[in-house]
Order: structure tokens, then sequence, then C-alpha cells
């Protein structure tokens, strides 16, 4: 199968070996399309795995879970990256991620902001701005 990140590669060249091994993107933009990926597949435990440990809220793992249960995910649009390559400390990337939600169509844009930690990169947080379509 294609992978859900929208590389064009199959899933088994792509980002199935970070979801199997967290913590081995060797990109921030690279984390945020296995990140996407791991939504639409439903890897809860990529997704907590992948996020910086300062942010760990104790209901993380629920919002999480809810969000991937409740969202049917459409596609995926990187709209510009800042950093986090091989050698940055810190990364962003301005994604656009369309879905469907109750029926409603939707796209979620978001500015996230990865950091390194101990040679990993993670997810810290981002700035969301969802629009209804
Ligand atoms: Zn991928």
């Amino acid at each position: 199968m294609k992978c859900p990140c929208e590389s064009g590669l199959e899933y088994s060249l792509c980002c199935q070996a970070y979801h199997a091994k967290p913590g081995t993107a060797p990109t921030a933009e690279a984390l945020m399309r296995s990140r996407y990926a791991a939504y639409v597949l439903g890897e809860i435990d990529y997704l907590l795995a992948t996020t910086h440990p300062t942010e760990r809220q104790p209901d993380l793992a629920a919002g999480y879970r809810s969000t991937a249960e409740s969202i049917q995910w459409m596609g995926l649009e990187v709209v510009s990256t800042f950093q986090g390559g091989k050698n940055d400390k810190i990364g962003k990337v301005e994604f656009k991620a369309s879905y469907v939600q109750a029926g409603q169509r939707a796209i979620h844009h978001e500015k996230s902001r990865f950091k390194r930690h101990a040679g990993q990169w993670y997810y810290l947080d981002g700035v969301i701005d969802d629009q209804a379509l």
C-alpha cells in the first residue's frame, strides 16, 4: 500500500520503519509526515512516543485516540518548512491536512514546532487554524 503521508512511496519503504522504531525520523518534516500517517493508521503509541517529553499530559493518549477514531483523514499538503534538518535543534513545519468529521469536510491547518531531544526529533506544539469547508 502507498504510505498515507503522501510521499508517493510504498508504506514499507517510507513511514513504516519510523513507526516500528520511534525516534528515527531524520528531519522535522519526516517526523511530521510520519505522525500524519500514524493518525491515519491509528498508531497511537507512535504519536505518544514522538511527543516531546515535556508535553506528555496525562490525557494525551485519550486525546490522540479520540481524534484518530472520529476523523477520517483525506490528504496532506506540506506548505513550508523552517530548519528541522540533520544539524538543527528546532524545526517548524506548516501543513494542511484535509479531513471529514461527523460528515463535515474541513482543513486542519497547523504550524507545528519540533524540537530535538537526546538526538531525536519530537513534536513540541502547534498553532492550529482549522477551517470548515
Ligand atoms: Zn510516509
